[in-house]
């Protein structure tokens, strides 16, 4: 079911620890932003989309984690991004034979055999530095940053109000620390928070990767 936060913004929500995917109404059809982790679940997504008589157009995936990374073949064959070093991270991690197995074993087993790992992270790096999503819709300005994973996006709709959190700001996960891929995680940590400080006078609601949509007060209380 999608769920309306904000002009042309609606979510759909999986069971597995509320990840969020967030639809963007363009003028062609919309953009999917970490499309969700149950197979059932995105073909949910794919029916309520054409209930909507809506096709997507563009995939983004926030981070470089399995659950930010799915797609079902009822979503399309639109082009699939992320930054460049969220591509480059996932094209490592996946490049050798023994990846799917290792990213089994990451899922919660009560939900693995409910996760289509078959489109697992064929995302397209864009350019290092590029400011905007490119498609035909509504600015989508990519925030990037190092905090919890390599090359992760906050991505601000400005002219919606909407910031889209990817995994910080949630209010069910615990900042969790990127210890793998840099010297200082907590400063990259605050850093980000300091972004979002800087942004969120032009936010009036905020979408986490996981957990429930707070509105300008919960930005600073999450922070
Ligand atoms: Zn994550």
């Amino acid at each position: 079911m999608l769920r309306h936060i904000a002009e042309g913004v609606l979510i759909h929500k999986s069971e597995f620890c509320q990840t969020n995917t967030v639809v963007v109404q363009g003028r062609a059809g919309v953009l999917l932003i970490d499309p969700g982790v149950r197979g059932d679940e995105m073909a949910c997504l794919a029916n309520d989309l054409s209930d909507l008589g809506q096709t997507v157009v563009a995939g983004f995936s926030t981070h470089p984690h399995w659950d930010h990374l799915l797609w079902h073949a009822r979503l399309g064959e639109a082009p699939r991004y992320g930054t460049a070093r969220c591509a480059a991270t996932v094209r490592d991690r996946l490049s050798d034979a023994g990846a799917k197995a290792r990213i089994t074993g990451l899922i919660p087993p009560d939900l693995v055999k409910q996760v289509p790992l078959d489109l697992l992270g064929l995302i397209t790096g864009l350019p290092a530095g590029t400011a905007l999503i490119p498609w035909d819709g509504p600015e989508v300005r990519i925030i990037e940053h190092q905090a919890h994973a390599p090359g992760h996006a906050a991505l601000l709709i400005e002219e919606r109000g909407v910031l889209i959190a990817g995994d910080t700001l949630s209010d069910v996960l615990i900042p969790l620390l990127d210890l793998n891929d840099t010297a200082d995680p907590v400063e990259d940590y605050l850093a980000v928070l300091r972004l979002i400080e800087g942004a969120a006078d032009d936010v009036d609601v905020a979408i986490p990767g996981h957990g429930s949509v707070g509105g300008a007060d919960q930005i600073h209380a999450r922070i």
